[in-house]
């Protein structure tokens, strides 16, 4: 249920105008418990989110600004620096979801093509979900994070021979587990909305 008063005048004018705020708080993707009007900016989003933590993303700072119906962060390419984890959807103690929101934001970036040189990295992550049936870290990003941690490269390619050393299972899909997946997705025209993001890419 959501806590807001929409017969309160100036919400309802911000309701009829469809300012940023209403806009996400309407939006197919926002739960019916989202609390966008119930975020205090006490900044507990921003102390546990990875992003945060190695880019100039800012849940806070992000909410903050669909509160103010700040359009500008739409285009702030910092928003594509979520990876989804939810870490801030669990502890946000008001029940909002800068998750959820950043999801609204970069579909609304989408529809609106304000982002598309992103397109290509965001889509990344679904071809590789229709590859190996799992989400992870896309190939896309490989080359990077050879760079970053040294030696990633043949660690990844030894990986499994490690895990036997360990014995620990492997971490690759079963075959027909993937073609079931691949399935779904097929059925769902996931491939279709992937490649239409790769098309509007720059
Ligand atoms: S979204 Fe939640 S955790 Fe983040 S600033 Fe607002 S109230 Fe705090
Ligand atoms: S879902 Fe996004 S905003 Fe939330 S903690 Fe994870 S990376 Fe940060």
């Amino acid at each position: 249920m959501r806590v807001i008063n929409l017969d309160n005048e100036e919400n309802k004018e911000k309701n009829k105008e469809k300012k940023l705020s209403f806009e996400v708080l309407n939006n197919i993707k926002a739960s019916e418990d989202l609390g966008l009007f119930r975020c205090v900016q006490c900044g507990m989003c921003t102390s546990v989110c990875p992003a945060a933590k190695f880019s100039d993303y800012n849940p806070r700072f992000m909410v903050e600004k669909v509160l103010e119906d700040d359009n500008s962060i739409i285009e702030d390419e910092n928003i594509w620096n979520c990876f989804y984890c939810y870490t801030c959807h669990s502890v946000c103690a008001t029940g909002n979801s800068p998750c959820e929101i950043n999801q609204i934001l970069r579909q609304i970036a989408i529809d609106e093509e304000k982002q598309d040189k992103n397109l290509k990295l965001f889509a990344s992550f679904g071809e590789d979900f229709l590859d190996i049936g799992i989400g992870g870290i896309p190939k896309y990003f490989f080359k990077d994070l050879n760079k970053d941690i040294e030696g990633w490269l043949d660690f990844k390619a030894d990986l499994d021979t490690i895990r036997e050393e360990l014995s620990l299972g492997s971490v690759e899909m079963p075959q027909k587990s993937i073609e079931e997946i691949r399935k779904l997705l097929k059925t769902s025209k996931f491939h279709k909305r992937i490649d239409k993001l790769k098309g509007k890419s720059k």
